[in-house]
């Protein structure tokens, strides 16, 4: 095959004749929509993940910008990250690119990696697995075929949500829509590809990613999306716990904490999510998401809040209420009841033993700030490496009403004061003295 031939747009590169792409069922065509009815120009798509779409391209393989990264450029917004899509498989992907690390054991992925760590992801088209056979459970399903590759169609159709299956062709500069993604994308809506009710039956954790991207991008969740999550959400129990742990983050640094979670109430998501949180009742709700918004205020000033301070933040509500029944006075007893009332919620999310060290640093800090100024081995608390969070979750719980503003206030004239010069100790003056023998 010359190289002109195998560089026209749906010549089928020899890697994929034989079983390696299965034929698949016959989807609707997609609808194209031509660069200047678009705003995406190249301009604003990142120059290394242009560089792999044409690298691609140049081998003479289909290769689309997908994803969040579309999504977004089509609403004026900055993508997160740019992922990219092709019928290369992952070892010619390989193969192309020297900077690239295969990742995945299920579904292999090809990382490339450019300066500074930045990594485009480059996926090969993948297809729903076939749900004809017969098996006991259908999640069982999803695991163990998923390693079959598909055609453009069917990566479309396989993905979550329609605005987040549009294509950007590198080699026309066009989008191309399967799933009337374009069409929610303009009137503002979250509608899941597919019956709602199966997608979230086979990955529940897409209940959670609905939910942000309403919450974060101001849309409306679509009537049936919406009737699929109220039918479903005790599924989320059968979420994996690691990508549970990863969206939970993902929304309480993420900036829009209190509208996700307002969602998590009204769809009845929450107590399945968070079970070891449970008797709660209204106050705590309006406790919890007045925390969240000051958690987002703190994501808008531009400052990350790490995750153990989210999580810390998060969880107050419920460790207050248990801490006012308990009357806790020494600080033995306050480690126990951290233990007993912290680790079941860090085990439920597989959060490192170095997180929950941390949040329960914080927690005792505040436990103690709570007490005010002026105790016994106050220096000593300020000089913690993890104080200025500490005081960050105190102030923070002081704008929520849940401690004093007054005791606030105190820390705060108490920080400004610098410590006493330590003088050193007399040992240390001796090893400076002491004259060596030579
Ligand atoms: P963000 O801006 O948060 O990165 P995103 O849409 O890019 O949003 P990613 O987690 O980066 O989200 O996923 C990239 C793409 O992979 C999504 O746009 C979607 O098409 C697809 N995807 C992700 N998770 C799922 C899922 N659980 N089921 C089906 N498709 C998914
Ligand atoms: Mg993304």
């Amino acid at each position: 095959m010359s190289k002109s031939s195998r560089n026209q747009e749906g010549a089928n590169p020899p890697h994929q004749s034989g079983s390696f792409f299965r034929k698949t069922k016959n989807f609707p065509e997609p609808s194209i929509v031509p660069r200047s009815s678009h705003n995406i120009s190249r301009e604003l798509i990142d120059p290394d993940a242009l560089n792999v779409l044409y690298h691609l391209k140049r081998r003479g393989y289909k290769a689309y910008l997908v994803g969040g990264c579309v999504r977004d450029i089509l609403l004026h917004l900055k993508p997160k990250d740019f992922d990219v899509c092709t019928d290369a498989s992952p070892s010619r992907v390989r193969k192309i690119f020297r900077n690239c690390r295969l990742i995945g054991r299920r579904f292999r992925l090809a990382h490339i990696i450019f300066k500074g760590n930045k990594i485009i992801e480059v996926s090969t088209f993948r297809r729903e697995p076939d749900f004809s056979i017969e098996t006991e459970d259908r999640r069982d399903l999803t695991i163990h075929s998923n390693k079959y590759y598909g055609t453009p169609a069917d990566d479309a159709w396989r993905r979550d949500f329609t605005i987040n299956a549009l294509f950007y062709n590198i080699s026309d500069f066009s989008i191309i829509d399967y799933v009337r993604g374009m069409d929610d994308l303009r009137s503002r809506l979250i509608r899941v590809i597919g019956d709602p009710e199966k997608r979230f039956y086979e990955d529940p954790v897409r209940m959670m990613r609905g939910i942000e991207f309403s919450a974060r991008l101001g849309f409306d969740l679509e009537a049936e999306t919406l009737e699929g999550i109220k039918r479903c959400r005790g599924e989320i129990r059968h979420g994996s716990p690691a990508r549970m742990k990863e969206e939970i983050m993902a929304i309480l640094q993420g900036g829009h904490a209190c509208g996700c979670f307002s969602l998590f109430f009204d769809t009845g998501l929450f107590p399945f999510l968070f079970p070891d949180f449970q008797p709660w009742d209204e106050s705590q709700t309006k406790y919890i998401l007045a925390i969240l918004g000051q958690l987002d205020s703190l994501a808008a000033t531009g400052e990350k809040p790490s995750e153990h301070l989210c999580l810390a933040a998060f969880m107050w509500p419920f460790i207050a209420n248990r801490l006012e029944k308990e009357e806790i006075r020494h600080v033995n007893g306050l480690d126990f009841f951290l233990r007993d009332h912290v680790n079941p919620f860090c085990s439920h999310f597989y959060l490192s033993v170095h997180n929950r060290h941390l949040i329960k640093e914080l927690y005792r800090a505040v436990w103690r700030m709570r007490r005010g100024t002026g105790n016994k081995g106050e220096v000593r608390l300020i000089r913690k490496d993890f104080f200025p969070e500490a005081m960050t979750l105190f102030r923070l719980l002081g704008k929520c009403g849940q401690v004093d503003q007054g005791l606030v206030d105190g820390w705060e004239e108490r920080i400004k004061v610098k410590p006493k010069h330590r003088r050193r100790p007399w040992w240390r003056h001796r090893a400076k003295n002491k004259v060596t023998a030579s």
